[in-house]
């Protein structure tokens, strides 16, 4: 595309303010702002698009605008924190869908392109288009549309077969030079179900690993549609959505000790058995006892997990916490890597209840203090606090790092009964002499101890 020289310079100072939004994302303190950036360098650089002379069909590309800029704005508006990731997905679904339309109308131009543009345009289409079934599978099993992980027969050589196909039929649009308008539908037909397919096994918890692959392969198949277009702003915003998305998986990955090939191939089975044998028993105790060993504490280290989420209870955490405060106790709070079930889900919600950014603690930074916690308070966590993943080599979270929850005086645990976290696993913490249960939903429980704590005084 020839666009002047001022709108490509608009372009570019759009892709600076992505890279700068992006900077600002990488703490809490910085994220709205880091947003805000962004967004501006998105609206400068759709409307330098608007300043290209003789643009055609500007009616439809301001009935698109419309419709995706509307349909985001509300339902931005109206998602709840927890329905978050599956908004994130369907969101980089259609980013990834987009570069593959681009392709398409770019194919179907014909012989218009060299070589290396149309090789460009093509691997584009494959990862855009693998990437927006993949995401839909991704929202559909988050928003609990689709409950079950489909697993076919033979599940692994049916995705190897898929993918040499779409390969093939991709090579053969590049070489054969006009490529028939059949021959790029069985392509783009190809890389559609492959990721449908591949997305089809894996199990909801696995999502967000999946998501933010997607995410990567998203940003690179804007980046080759970048060159295809000759568009600075999508060729660097593209790299950086990938690179960022590339580093988020493997770190997602890390923090699961999970290789990315097993979330992919090798889905999670929900299992509890572990060659080690766990001893003890899992003893009880009351709101009043454990609002009462938290109140006359010096330090209380408050662990939370999915389970809060799912109860909503993040304000009255922080109200417990303000309440514990106002007595003198020392309050943080200890996140885990992967605690919830999207990259930074913890740190949203306490952000969102208003705890201040200087409470909370990645695990390198806390780990150390639990030896000097006189409590620490374990809500609706589960996988994140279990021992066993530093003993038991047969346990499918061996070798993740975990918070040393165990290592406090006394550990309390608000969850709803017996059940097991997202890996399956059952936790050796909870049968642990210094560790009481405290049964109930989190946000009840927290209200319970609240009122405790208030006749305490
Ligand atoms: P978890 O291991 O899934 O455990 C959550 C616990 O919360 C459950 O044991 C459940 O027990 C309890 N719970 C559920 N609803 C509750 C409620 N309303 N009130 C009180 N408790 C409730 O959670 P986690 O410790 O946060 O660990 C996260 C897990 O997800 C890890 O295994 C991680 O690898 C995985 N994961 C995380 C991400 C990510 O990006 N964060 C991505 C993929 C996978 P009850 O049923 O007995 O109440």
């Amino acid at each position: 595309m020839n666009a002047p020289i001022y709108v490509q310079g608009a372009w570019f100072a759009g892709a600076l303010l992505f890279i700068f939004g992006l900077k600002g994302m990488s703490s809490p303190a910085s994220a709205r702002k880091g947003i805000v950036i962004a967004g501006y360098g998105m609206l400068l650089a759709i409307v330098a698009t608007f300043l290209i002379p003789g643009l055609n069909n500007l009616g439809l590309m301001i009935l698109a605008l419309a419709i995706g800029g509307g349909g985001a704005w509300f339902s931005a508006q109206k998602v709840k924190m927890t329905d978050m990731p599956q908004m994130v997905a369907i969101y980089n679904g259609m980013g990834g869908g987009a570069a593959a339309a681009i392709a398409a109308v770019e194919l179907a131009k014909g012989d218009v392109h060299g070589t290396m543009t149309t090789t460009l345009a093509v691997l584009g289409a494959l990862i855009g288009a693998v990437s927006f079934t993949g995401s839909c599978v991704a929202w559909a099993k988050l928003q609990g549309v689709l409950k079950k992980a489909v697993r076919l027969p033979a599940q692994n050589a049916i995705n190897v077969i898929l993918a040499l196909v779409a390969v093939a039929l991709g090579t053969a649009v590049i070489v054969m030079v006009p490529a028939r308008p059949e021959l790029i539908g069985l392509f783009f037909i190809a890389a559609l179900v492959l990721g449908l397919i591949v997305t089809l096994p894996i199990g909801g918890a696995d999502m967000p690993v999946v998501i933010s692959l997607f995410n990567a392969f998203t940003g690179l198949a804007v980046g080759f549609e970048g060159y295809v277009l000759g568009n600075p702003a999508l060729i660097i915003a593209g790299i950086v959505v990938g690179a960022a998305g590339t580093l988020l998986t493997q770190l997602m990955a890390k923090a699961m000790n999970r290789p990315l090939t097993n979330i992919l191939f090798t889905p999670m089975v929900a299992s509890s058995s572990s060659s080690e044998a766990i001893t003890g028993t899992m003893r009880e105790v009351g709101a009043i006892d454990a609002a009462a060993l938290m109140r006359y504490a010096s330090k209380v280290l408050i662990v939370p997990g999915y389970g809060m989420a799912v109860a909503h209870a993040q304000h009255k955490v922080w109200e417990m916490a303000e309440l514990l405060e106002e007595a003198g106790v020392e309050v943080k709070f200890a996140i885990h890597p992967v605690a919830g079930r999207m990259p930074g889900h913890m740190n949203v919600l306490l952000a969102e209840a208003g705890v201040p950014y200087d409470k909370i603690f990645d695990l390198e930074e806390i780990n150390g203090e639990f030896g000097q916690a006189d409590v620490a308070l374990v809500i609706g966590a589960n996988d994140v606090v279990n021992p066993t993943a530093r003993t038991d080599k047969s346990s499918p979270i061996y070798g993740m790092p975990i918070l040393d929850a165990d290592k406090a005086q006394n550990v309390i645990v608000i969850k709803r009964g017996k059940g097991t976290g997202y890996s399956g696993v059952e936790n050796a913490l909870f049968y642990t002499d210094n560790c009481r249960m405290l049964y109930g939903d989190a946000q009840p429980m927290a209200g319970e101890i609240i009122q405790h704590l208030k006749t305490m005084g």
